[in-house]
This record gives structure tokens, C-alpha cells and sequence, in this order.
């Protein structure tokens, strides 16, 4: 059975997407099979593949519409498979808020995909809206990535109070298993201190360290790649791989 993580947070440009595809090359570098799912309607995730979301004729939207398998619109990046995104998503969820069952459909969508897979890989939109839900519905874990400097935010709280409704409503089992520090400026603080302050303030793990910031991760998605193979020996491709690490040895056990 695949494990099943949703990269969530609603703020945007936290690193979300750059967290799923590294986690993602870092997971099958490993040696796992990877299946990311772009739950987003801006597309992001997909484009950072190195496709071209205005070529596809069909997207995750199709198969949330109900036109369409997962399996049948699935398409291959390198070692990576994804459920591609495009801004026709951004119907979808209004399409879904009319119907029953409307919190489940993800979920229900890649159930025939579970044997396929080690690990699938949510990236959710920066909203708390059904798109989410639904990446939470189909869960069974959240990781939460966080800008090193915006921890004055309220945000993290808020989701951590969908996360308790997401539980009580469709997906009582769903964990939290951790806070990612992204975009770290070690010039400015101690890594243990972002950690400990991160770790007290929420009441969540932090996986592994901080997440360097650096340039080499804006040029990335420009090139279809992830930082991963953009710049393999980086202090940021590293640091993700760690992390990717830590996930693969406790989906292992
Ligand atoms: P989100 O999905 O949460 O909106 P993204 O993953 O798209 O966030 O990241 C927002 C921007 O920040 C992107 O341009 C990305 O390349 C850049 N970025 C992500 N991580 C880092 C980092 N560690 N250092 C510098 N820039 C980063
Ligand atoms: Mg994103």
C-alpha cells in the first residue's frame, strides 16, 4: 500500500511545491516509485516537470470531473510519475462543491494506483478550500513547509484546525508528520534556534534541518528539474535528501 503525504500549507510561496518535488527525486533516488500529484490549478508542479500544461489534453481535473482514470491521464518525468495539473482545476472546484462525497474524490481516484506506488506525493494548492480537503481526505499524512522568516503568521494554526475538522469529518487517522524550515538564511539565525522555536510554537516535529535558501532553487523549475539534479551536491539538494531519507526509512519498517 503506498504511503500517502499531503504537502500542505495555504500561504503561498512557503515552498510547498519545491518540497514535493524534492521529496518526490529524493524518494526515488532511494529507489521508490513516485507518483506526484499537482493539485493545483496555477500548475506549478507540473510545469517545474518540464511539462507544458496548456499541451495536455486531459489533467487531474478530468479524473475529478469523473471523465477520466487516474492510470489514463498519468504521465512520466524521468523517475517520476505525475498526475498533471492545469488551470482547468481551478473549475473543479466548483464542480465538486454540488456533489456528495465531494471531500473523498481524490481519495477514491487513486485507490487503483496504490499497488503501483511506494510513495504519492500531494502538492495542494495555497488555499484551505475542497481541492485541499480533498488532499487531506487522501492522506495519511501532512508536511508542513514554513518560511524560516514569516513565523510571526497565524496561519499555521488555521491549518492545524482543518487538519482536527479533516479528521473528524472524513479522515479520522490523518497525522501531521512534520514542519519543514524552508528557506533558511543561516546568515541571520542558528538553525537550532529556527527549529526549537518552530518545534515550541506548534507542538510539530521538524523534519530533519532547514532548508537552505539559496538561487540554484529558483532556476530549478525553469529547467524541469529538481534541485536534485539542477545541483546535485548543493547544501539545499542535501538537505531535502535527508529528509527523503527519514521518510524512506520509516516507510520501510
Ligand atoms: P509554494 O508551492 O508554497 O507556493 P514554491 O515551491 O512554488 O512555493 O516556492 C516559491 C518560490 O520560492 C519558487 O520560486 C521557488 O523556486 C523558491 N524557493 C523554494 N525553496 C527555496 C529555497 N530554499 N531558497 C530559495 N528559493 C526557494
Ligand atoms: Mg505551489
Amino acid at each position: 500500500m503506498a504511503r500517502v503525504l499531503a504537502v500542505a500549507n495555504q500561504k503561498g510561496g512557503v515552498a510547498k511545491t519545491t518540497t514535493a518535488h524534492s521529496l518526490g527525486a529524493g524518494l526515488a533516488e532511494l529507489g521508490e516509485r513516485v507518483l506526484l500529484v499537482d493539485l493545483d490549478p496555477q500548475a506549478c508542479l507540473t510545469y517545474s516537470l518540464g511539462i507544458d500544461p496548456d499541451g495536455l489534453d486531459r489533467s487531474l481535473h478530468d479524473v475529478l470531473a469523473g471523465r477520466a482514470e487516474a492510470a489514463d491521464v498519468l504521465v512520466k518525468a524521468g523517475d517520476l510519475a505525475l498526475l498533471p495539473s492545469t488551470i482547468d482545476l481551478a473549475g473543479a472546484e466548483v464542480h465538486l462543491m454540488s456533489r456528495t462525497g465531494r471531500e473523498h474524490v481524490l481519495a477514491r481516484a487513486l485507490r487503483p494506483l496504490d499497488a503501483e506506488y511506494d510513495t504519492v506525493l500531494i502538492d495542494c494548492p495555497p488555499s484551505l478550500g475542497v481541492l485541499t480537503i480533498n488532499g487531506l481526505t487522501a492522506a495519511g499524512e501532512v508536511i508542513v513547509p514554513l518560511q524560516c522568516e514569516t513565523l510571526g503568521q497565524r496561519g499555521v494554526g488555521q491549518l492545524l484546525e482543518t487538519i482536527n475538522d479533516v479528521r473528524s469529518f472524513t479522515n479520522p487517522d490523518l497525522a501531521v508528520r512534520g514542519l519543514v524550515a524552508t528557506m533558511f538564511d543561516g546568515r541571520t539565525r542558528h538553525s537550532r534556534e529556527v527549529l526549537d522555536d518552530l518545534e515550541g510554537r506548534y507542538g510539530v516535529a521538524v523534519l530533519g534541518e532547514p532548508i537552505p535558501k539559496s538561487v540554484r532553487f529558483a532556476e530549478a523549475p525553469g529547467r524541469g528539474r529538481s534541485i536534485l539534479t539542477h545541483a546535485p551536491r548543493s547544501a539545499g539538494a542535501e538537505a531535502y535528501r535527508a529528509i527523503a531519507r527519514l521518510l524512506h526509512e520509516e516507510g520501510s519498517r
